[in-house]
């Protein structure tokens, strides 16, 4: 499953630089319009299995985490709610300013992808992923109600945490007070990172 989970990301990331060298656009938007659809369905797949971003990212954090780089206090400004959706208005003015009256075509996703390795140099993945990304915002909008996700089987869950260990986006915590774990589709990305790292096999894709 990892395996294939990788082999994904290499293949969609050379697509995207196809896409990128030849100023093709719109090719990615529709790309992430059908994901955007199918999260209501199937979940966040796009995050864990397509996103140019989130592979550069996973790369990134081995590094920094290696390096003992990342810190674990974030600053309140990148903790706000709001802050995914000003970046969004700030792409989508810059896009139409700079083409409409500069005439000129700005890199913008690999504009966001050098702020997602940036940030990821020094926080942990989750930071960008659930309070920078304007496409993590959108994506979990209509993940949240996904009708198949990651799920975790309570009467098998011992409670052991390696799930929230392993999770890049924080989408997996264990109650306190129940000693069980609880996964959010709307921040799941559906990597199966999880799913691999239980002990008592208690995590699986299925219906909600
Ligand atoms: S890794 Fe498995 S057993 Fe451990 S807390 Fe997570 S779901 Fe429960
Ligand atoms: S909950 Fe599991 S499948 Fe979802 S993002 Fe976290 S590790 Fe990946």
């Amino acid at each position: 499953m990892k395996n294939i989970r990788i082999m994904t990301q290499i293949i969609f990331l050379i697509f995207f630089s196809f896409v990128i060298v030849n100023g093709n656009m719109v090719l990615w938007l529709v790309i992430f319009l059908l994901s955007l659809l199918g999260a209501a369905v199937f979940g966040r797949f796009y995050c864990g299995y397509i996103c140019p971003m989130n592979t550069a990212m996973g790369v990134t954090a081995k590094l920094a985490k290696r390096l003992n780089w990342q810190m674990k206090s974030v600053p309140k400004v990148l903790k706000s709610k709001s802050l995914p959706w000003i970046v969004l208005v700030l792409m989508i003015a810059t896009m139409i300013v700079s083409k409409r009256v500069l005439q000129l075509e700005l890199p913008i996703l690999l504009m966001l992808m050098a702020l997602s390795i940036i940030i990821t140099l020094r926080y942990e993945e989750y930071v960008f992923h659930n309070h920078v990304c304007p496409y993590g915002a959108l994506l979990s909008l209509t993940g949240k109600g996904a009708k198949f996700s990651t799920k975790v089987d309570t009467s098998q869950c011992i409670g052991c945490k390696k799930c929230e260990k392993v999770c890049p986006s924080m989408a997996v915590k264990v109650d306190e007070k129940e000693k069980v774990a609880k996964i959010n589709p709307a921040l799941c990305h559906q990597c199966q990172s999880c799913t691999l790292i239980c002990p008592t096999k208690a995590i699986r894709y299925t219906k909600i």
